[in-house]
């Protein structure tokens, strides 16, 4: 019976990473599959592309860890040491596969391309090791046991577009968890993380089972909830519905939803169709609409009118709006006509606007940094407009403005009033 996979840890390999000129998101990644899967990383290292390194890093993560996965390093250039240091970990020479060998060049073949020499090398493994068949480009990984404890590793490459499914479908199915985890992500918008916790309570005791715990990003507060051991699903539903009865119409989804992936499903169930406005996001609202797959559906386009200038000329805002005894490019009023002037331009049937100051500078005592005005002009109800006062610097104060424009437009769309409870600036 070979060991269960309780922990695993996880070697990121490359110049670039150790020199600062890449961030390394494969650990981070690859350390939240192996969660979900009930692994519990418990070393992170990162080497530069050396050999000795690479081979001593190896040697070592497998002696305190009960499998080992790496990326980088597997490419055809002189840098690419990985294949290299893990035959030197392995006292073993790297001899050429075959089968691989063919398919490395029927890979260059199918796109009408000449083998360069140097890919050559990509088809090599120790004798012992298998090679990992890598659909997204020309570097299959490595499969090896190391040491004489037999301590599994996994060599990928490091492009992140190929990481994620050669884990998917090279690394998972031979990973063997000591035990059973099921967890659920369910998300809210509009609460701050410790209002979360709040209305949690006990839910969220260490001693709870399942484990509920929370993480914000954006704004986006996320509860987590983990259950050890069979009976997961029936655990987390019960838990999960506690969760939503407590957090009510705040929660907008679960698992990979995201505000704006929800919200365009509300507007693709009724055929509606939105644009937007913006000023101090500059297409921020654009951008997280049109992330989705699918989001010509219900996008129709929009406006960045930074200017007061291009407010007027573009959309229609009164040239009055910006005089000196006018409200001002931040105000109820200009919201108004942004949005209103958006929804006649486009013929959507919502249009949102945004307009703010980011800071930082520009604030006035009347109108301090993070004063941010969102309108919700649509053919379907009345329009909505809110202020907020947004804490933080520039970027934070941008994404918050364009997630509470989604997160209008989506209490808008699904009633239950619950636009009221988006809380406003007094
Ligand atoms: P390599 O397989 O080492 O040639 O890596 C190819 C590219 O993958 C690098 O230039 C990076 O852009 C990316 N990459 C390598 N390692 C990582 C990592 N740990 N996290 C994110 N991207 C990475
Ligand atoms: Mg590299």
């Amino acid at each position: 019976m070979p060991r269960a996979h309780a922990t695993a840890a996880i070697l990121s390999i490359g110049d670039e990473l150790t020199l600062g000129q890449g961030l390394d998101t494969n650990s981070q990644w690859l350390s939240q599959q192996l969660v979900g899967v009930g692994i519990v990383p418990v070393q992170h290292a990162t080497v530069p592309d050396d050999l000795n390194a690479i081979r001593d890093a190896m040697l070592r993560l497998a002696a305190a860890a009960d499998v080992v996965i790496s990326t980088g390093g597997l490419g055809p250039t002189a840098d690419d040491l990985t294949r290299q240091a893990l035959a030197a970990a392995m006292n073993e020479p790297l001899a050429e596969d075959p089968a691989a060998m063919e398919q490395l060049r029927a890979w260059f073949a199918g796109r009408g391309r000449r083998m360069p020499e140097a890919n050559r090398v990509q088809a090599q493994r120790p004798h012992s090791a298998s090679l990992l068949q890598n659909a997204f480009g020309t570097a299959p990984g490595l499969r090896a046991l190391l040491g004489s404890a037999g301590v599994e590793v996994f060599c990928l490459p490091g492009p992140p577009r190929e990481v994620r499914p050669m884990f998917e479908t090279q690394v998972r199915p031979h990973l063997r968890p000591a035990r059973e985890v099921t967890t659920r992500a369910v998300h809210m918008f509009g609460l701050g993380e410790s209002e979360v916790a709040e209305r949690l309570g006990d839910l969220m005791t260490r001693t709870h089972s399942p484990l509920v715990g929370t993480t914000v990003s954006g704004g986006v507060v996320t509860v987590r909830i983990r259950h050890e051991g069979p009976g997961g699903a029936a655990a987390i539903a019960e838990t999960e519905n506690a969760v939503r009865d407590l957090i009510g119409p705040y929660v907008f989804g679960a698992g990979v939803d995201t505000l704006a992936s929800v919200t365009l499903g509300l507007l693709r169930e009724r055929s509606h169709t939105v644009a937007v406005v913006e000023s101090c996001t500059g297409g921020l609202l654009g951008a997280l609409l049109t992330d989705v797959p699918g989001s010509s559906a219900a996008v129709r386009g929009g406006w960045i009118t930074y200017s007061n200038d291009f407010k007027t000329r573009l959309i229609g805002v009164p040239e009055s709006t910006f005089a000196a005894d006018g409200p001002g490019a931040v105000s109820r009023e200009c919201a108004q006509a942004m949005a209103r002037g958006g929804l006649e331009r486009s013929g959507a049937g919502w249009c949102l606007s945004i307009t703010g100051i980011a800071g930082p500078d520009g604030g006035t005592p009347e109108k301090p940094v993070g004063t941010v005005w969102i309108a919700l002009a649509s053919r379907h109800r009345e329009i909505e407009t809110r202020r907020f006062a947004f804490a933080g610097e520039r970027a934070n104060v941008r994404d918050w403005a364009a997630r509470s424009a989604l997160a209008m437009l989506r209490f808008a769309l699904a009633g239950a009033g619950g636009l009221k409870m988006l809380r406003q600036a007094e």
